[in-house]
């Protein structure tokens, strides 16, 4: 489904990929680790078309998208809601760039996420792991076939954070899509993962290519109420 080739990328004099290969299967989930400034978000930046590559190529579908943003759901490290649109407005911003805009799902979704008495709230209005989960919502919605998640609960308690894995398991489930995501912690990456990433420092490199070599918990899904955060 996607595949990058020998992809390289500096910043002035400061290489942070350098010869970079990748392929991702249709379907999978794949968690990427690495040390703190290794380039995992710079990574998620070339595929989501905010940087362009120095060199190599980056398809999706066989289609090369080197410096083309739109082509997957991205969510990044800093959770980018527009300031003067409600939660609701945020959370369809996506959709509506594609004339998709399913209002009653984004209401759904905001609510399951414990976020329903904030629907009609400012981004200035809620806590950094609300913002967290209000653009995370917003990834999911985005009808692209991969999504990208760029430490997606790190901001969140870790009762939250569980509700959010097991929902995103569901939804990766389901809906079969591919979901490349980035975390810290090892644990979360054996949890949610059938493909696990490691990079070497910068520049980064795929030092480690495993396959999970255990099923994944099928626990019934758990999802916060809103009253939660009353
Ligand atoms: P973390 O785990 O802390 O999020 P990371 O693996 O995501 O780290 P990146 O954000 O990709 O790391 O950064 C990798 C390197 O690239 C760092 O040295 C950083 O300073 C540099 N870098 C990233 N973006 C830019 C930019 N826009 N301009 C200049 N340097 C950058
Ligand atoms: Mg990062």
């Amino acid at each position: 489904l996607l595949s990058i080739e020998n992809v390289s990328k500096s910043f002035g004099q400061n290489e942070v990929i350098h010869g970079l290969n990748l392929q991702i299967q249709e379907g999978e989930f794949v968690s990427i680790l690495g040390p703190s400034g290794s380039g995992k978000s710079t990574i998620f930046n070339l595929i989501g078309g905010l940087l362009t590559p120095e060199e190599g190529t980056i398809h999706l579908q066989n289609k090369i998208i080197n410096g083309q943003r739109g082509s997957v759901s991205y969510m990044p490290q800093t959770p980018s809601l527009l300031p003067w649109r409600t939660i609701l407005q945020n959370v369809v911003l996506g959709q509506e760039l594609r004339g998709t805009t399913n209002i009653e799902k984004a209401q759904e979704m905001i609510h399951k996420a414990g976020l329903g008495e904030y629907i009609h709230s400012y981004p200035h209005e809620l806590s950094g792991g609300m913002k967290q989960r209000v653009a995370f919502i917003r990834a999911l919605l985005s009808p692209q076939p991969i999504i990208l998640l760029d430490e997606p609960f790190s901001a969140l308690d870790e009762l939250t954070r569980l509700s959010m894995q097991k929902w995103l398991l569901n939804i990766w489930e389901s809906n079969k899509r591919t979901v490349l995501f980035v975390t810290h912690n090892i644990e979360e990456a054996l949890f949610l993962s059938d493909r696990i990433l490691i990079l070497s420092q910068r520049p980064a490199s795929v030092i480690s290519d495993l396959k999970v070599p255990f099923d994944r918990p099928r626990n019934e899904e758990l999802v916060l109420e809103d009253q939660f955060l009353e």
